[in-house]
């Protein structure tokens, strides 16, 4: 089985969020299974540089918009950082040679001409199908969030035009609110069909929208939990999709992510103080104390240590502890948290940060080596998000003994099991709470802080937490099987 992987980001090379982790985790874990994996990037620098003996596949001359000043390529080579993965790379500086980041400039400016830029991207992988490069072509194309998600709709053309199947087409959604939408002036520029616009095809609303090229053209839609594959199909969490996500029902379905393990292991994470496992949880206590002196949190070794690693986005429901904090920090506990966005929500953490240093920890940014110290050493992590699609940092809360406290909603709904007395020695691993209101959240951490003060129970949680299978061999074979119903 070929498979042809297509993203934006990959972990370590370049990553804005959870995507980037699936795209360097899903390989190895379908390649231990027999798969034959390849990605497909475009060549932005952190992925040329990355991108070891590479060769030319093939000059690339896609339809007229899709043209970048300049020329495209195809190289081959592999990626030595996410274990010499095989990695096909679009190499056109025109599109992706940037001063900012891969979707918007230094002033968070989307690029004006996202739309050819990732055009090319899925135009790119309906070529691979089509035998581009001559010695390697997928059975099937695997297309992951807006960016790629023209790929399946190319791919159909492709089908249509040569009246055989190239190659079979699975679309992922990572998050259904970013959707890649644009001015329908740009569709002409695609090179697509006249009968792939309109409701059946790419329009929305009188706009372009990359997204339902996924939705619409590929054989099978999945997401990535299983109660995320339900909610987005309510009005409620569509996000305008939900009619037609229902239409293809029968078509989608949610598989978990996984946890890799090569990166998110206490028992061998070099970027943490101490490592440690289910059965040396006093060297977890060794890391929270260092913790706690690395950022000047004072007060006992007991004090109750909740953490966030965050984008601090409307999604991800922190202004539910902004406003639950100080009744948490009144019962002893203590607060860190790291992560960027809104302006407003930084400015609310700093601010408490501020008022209260002995209780309170904020760095603003992105910090990969203290996310992983900020996880190791606390006794909480807080996702209380609106929605979430899975949800990657409870898993590492579980994994950690870092018990989660959740809301009941996708992914976190799918991988949290909440802590009452009649589950606290059967399924306990974390806290749940339903309604999106700060009182709610704060409810749970009371009963959270209740279960904290009898160490032996709380420990008993933990052990169970840290036990939970998270990683990615399940949800590799699931892919698998849907790999074989659509390769034909
Ligand atoms: P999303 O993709 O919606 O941002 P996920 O929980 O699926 O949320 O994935 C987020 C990923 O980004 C996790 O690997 C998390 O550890 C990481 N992350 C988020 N914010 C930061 C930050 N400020 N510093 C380091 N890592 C972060």
């Amino acid at each position: 089985m070929r498979v042809l992987q297509v993203q934006a980001e990959i972990f370590p090379l370049l990553k804005t969020g959870g995507l980037a982790d699936v795209a360097a985790a899903l390989p190895p874990a379908l390649r231990a299974q027999g798969a034959d994996v390849r990605v497909l990037l475009p060549g932005f620098d952190a992925v040329l540089q990355g991108l070891s003996d590479a060769a030319e596949v093939a000059r690339l001359h896609p339809p007229g918009g899709l043209h970048a000043a300049g020329g495209t390529r195809l190289l081959l080579g592999r990626l030595s950082a996410c274990g010499d993965l095989p990695a096909y790379v679009i190499d056109a500086p025109a599109y992706y040679h940037r001063e900012g980041g891969p979707y918007a400039d230094l002033h968070q400016q989307p690029y004006g001409d996202n739309h050819l830029r990732f055009a090319l991207l899925g135009w790119t992988a309906a070529q691979l199908a089509q035998a581009l490069d001559p010695l390697w072509r997928p059975d099937v194309v695997h297309a992951h969030d807006w960016h790629a998600a023209l790929a399946p709709a190319y791919l159909r053309q492709a089908q249509l035009n040569r009246q055989q199947h190239l190659a079979g087409s699975v679309y992922t959604i990572h998050n259904l609110a970013y959707q890649g939408l644009f001015n329908p002036r740009h569709f002409r520029e695609l090179g697509l069909p006249a009968d792939h616009w309109g409701v059946n095809g790419l329009e929305f609303h009188g706009q372009l929208n990359f997204m339902k090229g996924g939705l619409i053209f590929a054989d099978r839609i999945t997401t990535v939990s299983p109660s995320y594959a339900r909610e987005i199909q309510s009005p409620d969490q569509g996000c305008g999709l939900d009619g037609l996500l229902r239409q293809r029902t029968a078509h989608l379905s949610g598989i978990l992510n996984g946890v890799d393990a090569e990166v998110w292991d206490p028992r061998h994470d070099r970027l943490i103080p101490h490592a440690f496992g289910v059965d040396t949880l006093a060297d977890k206590a060794r890391n929270k104390a260092a913790l706690q002196q690395e950022l000047k949190l004072k007060g006992a070794a007991q004090a109750p240590l909740f953490c966030v690693v965050s984008r601090l986005t409307e999604q991800k429901g922190l202004h539910l502890l902004v406003q639950a904090a100080q009744g948490l920090i009144d019962a002893g506990a203590q607060i860190a948290l790291l992560g960027s966005g809104d302006a407003w929500m930084e400015g609310a953490f700093r601010a408490m940060a501020a008022a209260q240093p002995d209780a309170v920890a904020v760095r603003i940014g992105y910090d990969e080596s203290f996310a992983h110290r900020l996880i190791a050493g606390s006794d909480l992590i807080v996702v209380p998000s609106r929605y979430e699609p899975c949800g990657l940092t409870q898993l590492y809360g579980l994994k950690y003994g870092t018990l989660p406290l959740v809301r009941r909603v996708g992914g976190l709904a799918d991988t949290v099991a909440d802590t009452q007395l009649d589950t606290l020695d059967s399924t306990a691993t974390g806290f749940v709470f339903d309604a999106f209101e700060a009182d709610a959240l704060y409810r749970a951490a009371q009963r959270a802080l209740a279960v904290y003060r009898r160490p032996q129970e709380w420990q008993r949680v933990q052990q169970r937490a840290m036990q939970q299978p998270c990683d990615w061999s399940g949800p590799a074979r699931q892919y698998l099987q849907l790999y074989e119903r659509v390769s034909g």
